[in-house]
């Protein structure tokens, strides 16, 4: 069944509502972050949802923020906890809640989306042809497609409202943007994560190609935080290590299906698409998988452990 966006009235105030998530006002510090099962393609939301897509997309973020915290021991995260608040009554909506929500610290959220890139593809390998350089940053000559770089690029963009395309800035618009005094702090910080979960993905079998984080302030400590979902297959490509071949496009691991069929369909781009039954199942099999290769259990085990 397609999860519904809950509505707490009063008790907990819906505060925004992104292309995904939900996000709910708990008290002056926190926030509830619900995933919901939406999924887009080619920008778009489709009509229907993936279920159980949110509780992968939240159980996988909580799994990085506590494998990263390890790693990276001085790293601050906006990560509280799984349970529910008790603003949450305990009804049907709580148990399918579970698993899917996550409390967070409310914070100020930089406004740029920190990408860094270890593969070349996508808009990076678009502009690469064009000019030998990614965001403004020459690059070795003769990559081919999908190859690896000699090291992980910091390439940010701006953070564009709902409905608005993200676009490409320099290292150096990114600090006007957020500020000089957090700049530094916020590439470091991104290729360190980057790092350490794609060494830790790769032993699993995926390769995270690109990926992207959002840092937001703790104005008390004058700290940056990394916040948002973290290495998801939404907000990451994931490529299959044993399918993975240079000079190429690789498929994207999770939504080659969706994209695919709208392709052939001529759906591409539009909107009001419902996906077809055998779409979303395949779809739905492969955030499963990328599940259980990254946390190394199953969905289900992890939601019994949860309760
Ligand atoms: P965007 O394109 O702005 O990322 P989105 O459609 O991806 O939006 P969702 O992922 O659905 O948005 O919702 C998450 C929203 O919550 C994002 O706008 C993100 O910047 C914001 N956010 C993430 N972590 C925090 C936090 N700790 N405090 C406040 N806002 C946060
Ligand atoms: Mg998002």
């Amino acid at each position: 069944m397609a999860f519904v966006r809950p509505d707490f009235g009063d008790a907990l105030p819906l505060v925004a509502s992104g292309k995904v998530r939900e996000l709910y006002d708990v008290d002056s510090k926190s926030l509830l972050f619900v995933a919901s099962d939406r999924i887009s393609a080619y920008d778009v939301i489709m009509q229907n949802g993936v279920p159980d897509k949110g509780l992968v997309l939240t159980l996988i973020t909580a799994h990085w923020f506590q494998y990263l915290q390890k790693q990276i021991p001085n790293l601050k995260t906006h990560f509280l906890s799984l349970d529910l608040p008790s603003a949450v009554p305990k009804d049907q909506m709580s148990r399918r809640l579970k698993g899917r929500s996550m409390l967070v610290r409310k914070l100020k959220v930089f406004p740029v989306e920190a990408i860094v890139r270890g593969y070349i593809t996508g808009s990076a390998w678009s502009s690469y042809k064009k000019t030998g350089e990614v965001n403004g940053k020459e690059m070795p000559e003769g990559l081919q497609e999908s190859q690896e770089l000699p090291e992980p690029i910091y390439t940010p963009s701006t953070k564009a409202e709902l409905g608005q395309h993200d676009e490409n800035i320099s290292t150096e618009q990114a600090a006007k943007l957020v500020g000089e005094k957090y700049a530094k702090r916020i590439e470091d910080l991104s290729i360190q994560i980057y790092k350490t979960a794609r060494d830790y993905a790769k032993e699993q079998g995926i390769i995270i190609a690109d990926t992207k984080f959002e840092f937001g302030l703790d104005e008390e400590t004058d700290e940056v935080v990394l916040v948002d979902e973290v290495l998801t297959p939404d907000s990451s490509r994931f490529w299959a290590k044993s399918t993975y071949k240079v000079g190429q496009g690789q498929d994207s691991f999770d939504k080659q299906f969706l994209r695919d069929w709208l392709t052939k369909n001529g759906l591409k781009g539009k909107e009001g698409v419902s996906m077809p039954e055998d779409v979303v199942e395949a779809t739905r099999a492969k955030y499963l998988e990328a599940f259980k290769i990254l946390t190394g259990k199953s969905l289900e085990d992890t939601l019994k452990e949860l309760k």
